[in-house]
């Protein structure tokens, strides 16, 4: 019976996994220096968790999710995002005491219905970052450098970042009634999907993908002209401080995003690099989210960037040398010696270094084990042969010049770590 990998998910293999370590390799580092901590929250959560935070009427609650019932009667969820469960966790762990802003992020698997395609997987990792506890314009300019900051050191290029304000509860729903006045001079011209949203969530219209509702969406009434005094103030000193962090980024009136809970700055990163699947990184503002499931008052910001699509951009150069060969290659001549081999590739190993060897059951040529220590690019060739198991010492061939030399069993470790370098 022949059984194949479900429709939209995907194994990451040898050859690419090592990209994967290194970026998340440079996101800890990277986040580490701006004081945020991991948290590995569980990948199934209550399903009224999403759909309490998420927002009912997105798209993500009413038709992405991997809902089941488990055999204890419980609605269970994979999760579709990860803010959700770090809020969660917030506040059953008490993490508001002492009060201080909590710098949070996560790696790890996401997963949604979606319909396939490049860029687009029904299980998907995220990175994400939640600081937690300051309405400070300072944290979304210092998060959002922070992000730069690591796509820079990824040697990513051709990235932009787009910016929006969505504004608070005291001025969002007046705008949201402007804005259904103006939409509903266009329902007939609106698609079937946006006359929907107009009722249930006027403010996707604004980001539809159907061309020509793109049109009519920048004629219609813009978040940005509607922002009570509080939320323009703490826009302005958002932009203002990323001018001083010399980050880059321009103003998008039409980005909103497919989650409700966000408030004020919104941001999404989008590369040229990329197909229709654009956004590499998507995150805002969430100041109310916390209390909504009955924590204290606590104002936070994040992002969740997805590495798919983050490591489809990464530039050739960068990782065509990720991952190093093996140190050593033992080749082992004849059936005596492969009792004396096996102990010498273990000790070899536990001194630290990256040991090959052949595992034919019966002994191969000298030929051919030299040929698979070529294959795989190895530093150095240990000779195993009869004569060599009687004097004690093995022959050592540098792979790169061909020089050889005879090394006594006894210092291997010692003398190949020297030509090393290590
Ligand atoms: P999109 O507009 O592409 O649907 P989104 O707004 O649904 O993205 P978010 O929920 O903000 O995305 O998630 C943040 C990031 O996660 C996205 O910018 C994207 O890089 C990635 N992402 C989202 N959905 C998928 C998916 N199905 N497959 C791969 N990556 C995804
Ligand atoms: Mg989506």
């Amino acid at each position: 019976m022949k059984i194949n990998s479900i429709r939209g998910v995907k194994d990451i293999l040898p050859g690419e996994i090592e990209k994967w370590r290194w970026v998340e390799t440079v996101a800890h580092e990277i986040f580490s220096r701006y004081g945020f901590k991991e948290i590995r929250p569980p990948i199934f959560e209550n399903s009224a968790l999403f759909a309490r935070s998420i927002g009912e009427t997105t798209d993500i609650v009413e038709k992405e999710m991997y809902t089941f019932t488990d055999r204890g009667g419980e609605q269970i969820t994979l999760r579709p995002e990860g803010t959700a469960s770090v809020v969660r966790a917030y506040i059953e762990h008490k993490m508001h005491y002492p009060p201080s802003v909590v710098k949070l992020y996560y790696i790890g698997p996401m997963f949604r219905y979606e319909r396939p395609q490049a860029g687009r997987f029904r299980q998907f990792y995220q990175i994400g970052v939640e600081a937690m506890g300051s309405a400070n314009p300072a944290i979304d300019a210092e998060v959002m450098a922070m992000l730069l900051e690591f796509f820079k050191d990824l040697g990513l290029s051709g990235l932009q970042l787009q910016l929006n304000s969505l504004g608070c509860q005291d001025c969002r729903p007046a705008y949201r009634e402007t804005l259904k006045a103006a939409i509903r001079h266009h329902l007939g011209d609106l698609c079937a999907n946006c006359n929907q949203r107009y009722e249930r969530n006027p403010l996707r219209v604004l980001d539809c993908k159907v061309e020509r509702d793109r049109e009519i969406a920048r004629g219609l009434p813009k978040t940005k002209d509607h922002l009570c005094q509080d939320c323009q103030t703490h826009f302005e000193e958002v932009q203002t401080l990323l001018r001083t962090a010399g980050t880059e980024f321009s103003l998008n009136p039409l980005l909103v995003r497919g989650l409700d809970y966000y408030t004020r700055t919104t941001f999404e990163v989008v590369s040229s690099s990329l197909g229709a699947q654009n956004a590499v990184c998507g995150g805002g503002r969430y100041d109310s989210l916390v209390e909504e499931f009955e924590g204290p008052p606590t104002p936070c910001f994040g992002f969740a960037l997805g590495l798919e699509r983050l490591i489809l951009s990464l530039p050739p150069d960068k990782t065509e040398n990720i991952g190093s060969p093996p140190d050593v290659y033992l080749v082992s001549l004849g059936v005596e010696t492969q009792r004396e081999s096996f102990r010498i590739v273990q000790e070899l190993r536990a001194s630290g270094l990256f040991v090959e060897r052949d595992y034919e059951e019966n002994p191969v040529s000298l030929k051919s084990q030299m040929r698979k220590a070529n294959a795989k690019a190895c530093r150095f060739a240990l000779i195993l042969g009869e004569n060599e198991l009687k004097s004690g010492k093995l022959v050592l061939k540098n792979m790169a010049n061909g020089e050889q030399t005879e090394v006594l069993s006894s210092d291997l470790a010692r003398e190949i770590q020297n030509r090393l370098g290590k």
